[in-house]
Formats: C-alpha cells, structure tokens, sequence
C-alpha cells in the first residue's frame, strides 16, 4: 500500500515531514508557489508539514562546492517525502561533469534507490488542443507510465567501448534484470492500478530479448500470486509506441524497464502539450516494518534559465508533483482532488501562464497562477 495508513481528521493534526529541495533558476519560484498551496492546506484542511528546506545543484555548489552534500542527503532520506524544483544552469556548466548540478539529484535518485519512476499523462479539457494529436484522441487522456529507474541497460555490465585495433570499435551495454528488480516494480504497477481503472499494460519486447520473456513471466506470475482482481496485458514497446499515438485512452498503468520507459514516457508526456505541466514521482522500496517509502516529486522540467528570475514561470508541473505527493506518500486523495480539481478549473477560466497561454490572450505571471490556484482553493472548500 501507498502512504499512511492512519485515519486524519481536524482533532488529530498529523506532521509530515517535507523536506523542499527548490533548487536553481525557477525551481524556487514554482516551489514558491506550492508554499503557498502548502500553508493554505495548513490552514484550512488541517494537515501539518514539518518543512524542512536544503540545498541542491548550482546553489549547493556556490554555498558548499558540491551539489549535494553529505548532511542534506541524510536529510531526504529521514524526511517522509522530498519535493524537488530542477538544477542547473549556465554559471555550472564548465564544471567537470561529477561536479555538475545534475549529479546532486542523480546521487538522490541512486542513494534514496528510487527505483520506481511515475510519470502521470493527463490532458486537462482545456488544453486539449495543445497537444500534437487531435482533440477527440486526447481529450481526457489519464495515463500512468511507471518505469522502472534504477536497473536494465544504462546500468548493466559489461558496459564501455573497446577497441578492436585497425580503426574497428565496439560499443557495449548490456540489459539486466534480476526477479526481485522485476517483482518490486511490477508490484508498484499493480497496487497504482488498484487507485486507478485497475488496468495494467507490462511492456517488453519478450518476442527478441530473453531479459523481456523473464520480465514478462515474473510480472505475470506476481499478478497471479498477488493481484489477481488487476487487469493485466502484455504488449511489445515498438506496438506499445504505435498505440500510444493511434489510441492513448485504451492504457490505464503501463509498466516497463528503464529504456523503453524513457522513450515512451517522453512519447506520451508530448501527448499532453506542455512542459509546464508535467509533474512525476520516484519511489523507493517500501520498509517492511513501517510501510514507509522513501519518495522524492519534481517537475519534468528544468531550471529554464531564459525565463529564470522573471516571474514568468508555470508554476503548475510542480504543484501537480505536490498533489501527487499526497496522493501516493500519504494517502490524502481527497486533497489531491482538490488541489488538481482546482487546476483544472483555473485553466477552465483562461488563466494561463504564457508557455500554455491561447493566442490573443494576455498570460499571467506565475505568482498570479499560484493566486488563481487559492482563490480557487478556497472556492472549492468553501
Ligand atoms: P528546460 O526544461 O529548463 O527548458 C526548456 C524550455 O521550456 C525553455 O524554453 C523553458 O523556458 C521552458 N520551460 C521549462 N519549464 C517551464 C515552466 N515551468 N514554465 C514555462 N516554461 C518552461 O530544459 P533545458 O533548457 O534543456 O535545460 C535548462 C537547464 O535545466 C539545464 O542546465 C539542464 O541541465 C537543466 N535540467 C534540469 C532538470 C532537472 O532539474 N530535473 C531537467 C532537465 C534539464
């Protein structure tokens, strides 16, 4: 199961402890934003966060040299879910690449063994256009791409480029999955499924790749074990592509490997029209014991460094990170309905940042956004 598992109420406030990683260029002012959401949920629904802030990327690198120190990495993994801006830009870029922004949420993802990578695809009625496919194919797509992040072919060994002699060279990688990297990932799909239309897609490519028929003989067998009330199919990732730009709506949970979930989340996450809007989560194993799960929510998106200091920024990709963060890391749904119910409404209304905004239609700023967002809010809740 997802989150906590204690009921909440008014009398019994719970502390969540947040750690806010905002990062460099417009990670703090789309951060700023969900601070806003953050303390109006304080307020009116109860729900206490124990924030506790750090530093990351370009800003950890001019404060103490490195992009991630030892003390606030200790932090993310004592805190109960951390909420990420992006990293990077030009200042940093001639560091040697070890030291650069990047690998401070690099070293997050490998040492917190985030293993589990949600990207939602959601197309909001009103942007519909927006996207590359037309409006009757996309129109209240809601996808879940899980992929897994931390196996298969970018880490497997042997790994490198050898050479042959006389100008001849070989270059190596090689896809590896054990059962148990297979198993943990496929029990995430299911147990997303559950919370959703209760749909799995497992996708490999079984018909070439022996590490694809053990895939999809492990997912199946946990399926059959442990969640056999899910719908679950199989499909090949070249068909899988096809469909996701012939039919998206017929997916539900897809789950695939670290490569073909790069591409087609990337694939799918175009569906949706905009950067500014794209939200994803990355979760660790869950403890035994406590049921907890380390998780950390950003924004697909990076620092923007043209836009970065303007106000201009869509601040919309890191509050849906937020909602997602509620929904999966402590079981508040009913909030996460609010919070994207109200995001829904505002691009309703028109409001719109200028990267999503309707030709011949002023765009606002990304303070205003977050402004549009509680005045939505505190309609909703009224
Ligand atoms: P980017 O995502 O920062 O920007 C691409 C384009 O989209 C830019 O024109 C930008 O203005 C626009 N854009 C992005 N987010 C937006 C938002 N919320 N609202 C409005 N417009 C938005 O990608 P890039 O330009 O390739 O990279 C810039 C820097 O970010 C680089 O240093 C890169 O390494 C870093 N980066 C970081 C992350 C991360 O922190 N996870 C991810 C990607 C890139």
């Amino acid at each position: 199961m997802f989150g906590a598992s204690e009921e909440e109420g008014p009398d019994m406030p719970a502390n969540k402890k947040l750690l806010v990683l905002a990062g460099d260029g417009i990670g703090p002012e789309v951060v700023g934003q969900v601070r806003r959401v953050v303390d109006w949920m304080d307020r009116r629904r109860h729900v206490s966060f124990d924030i506790a802030e750090g530093l990351v990327g370009g800003a950890a690198i001019d404060a103490h040299g490195l992009p991630l120190t030892d003390e606030t990495l200790a932090d993310a993994v004592a805190s109960d879910a951390v909420l990420f801006g992006s990293v990077g830009g030009p200042k940093w870029e001639t560091l040697p690449f070890d030291v650069q922004p990047e690998r401070g949420l690099l070293r997050l993802r490998k040492e917190m063994d985030l293993f589990a990578n949600l990207r939602p695809a959601i197309v909001f009625d009103a942007l519909a256009d927006a996207s590359s496919l037309k409006r009757e194919l996309v129109s209240g797509l809601d996808i879940m791409i899980l992929r897994e992040l931390t196996g298969g072919i970018y880490f497997g060994e042997p790994r490198g480029i050898e050479d042959l002699g006389n100008g001849v060279r070989r270059g190596i990688n090689t896809q590896v999955y054990t059962t148990p990297e297979v198993e943990r990932v496929a029990r995430v799909g299911f147990e997303l499924a559950r919370k959703r239309s209760n749909r799995v897609m497992s996708v490999e490519k079984a018909n070439v790749m022996e590490s694809g028929v053990m895939w999809r003989e492990d997912v199946q067998r946990i399926h059959d074990e442990e969640f056999p009330d899910v719908e679950l199919a199989h499909m090949y990732a070249d068909n899988c592509a096809m469909q996701l730009v012939r039919n998206p709506k017929q997916f539900d949970v897809i789950v695939t490997d670290n490569l073909f979930g790069d591409l087609l989340s990337d694939c799918a996450a175009m569906l949706t029209g905009s950067l500014g809007m794209l939200p994803s989560a990355s979760l660790g194993a869950e403890d035994p014991t406590t049921g907890r799960r380390l998780s950390l929510y950003e924004p697909v998106h990076g620092s923007a460094p043209d836009i970065a200091g303007e106000d201009r920024a869509n601040p919309l990709a890191e509050l849906l990170s937020f909602s997602m963060m509620l929904r999966y890391s402590f079981d508040m749904g009913e909030d996460a309905d609010l919070v994207d119910g109200a995001v829904e409404n505002v691009l309703a209304s028109g409001v719109r940042t200028a990267d999503i905004a309707e030709p011949g239609r002023q765009p606002v700023s990304c303070s205003a956004m977050g402004d549009a967002v509680l005045a939505e809010l505190d309609r909703l809740a009224a």
